[in-house]
């Protein structure tokens, strides 16, 4: 089955992706979300109007458990937006 994404930016829908935001770097959240970007220029634009470069990254260790394990690839994962 092949699992279709929303892009955060555009709101287009596509499969593959390759871009995504994953809050495990960022110190704005304490749970885990994943923000799946159709393409570079999207990723580039989330960057320019979201506020997530005003928060420091997160801080090592990065929390453990299910939920924050190493995500290779969002295609094949249940994953929370917001
Ligand atoms: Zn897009």
């Amino acid at each position: 089955m092949t699992k279709i994404h929303t892009c955060y930016v555009c709101k287009k829908t596509f499969t593959n992706a390759i871009y995504w935001y994953d809050s495990i770097h960022d110190s704005k959240y304490d749970k885990r979300l994943i923000k799946p970007f159709c393409g570079p220029p999207c990723a580039n634009k989330f960057r320019e109007i979201s506020d997530e470069n005003s928060y420091p990254a997160r801080e090592k260790p990065w929390p453990r458990g299910p939920e924050w394990q190493i995500i290779q690839d969002i295609d094949y994962i249940q994953y929370e937006s917001d």
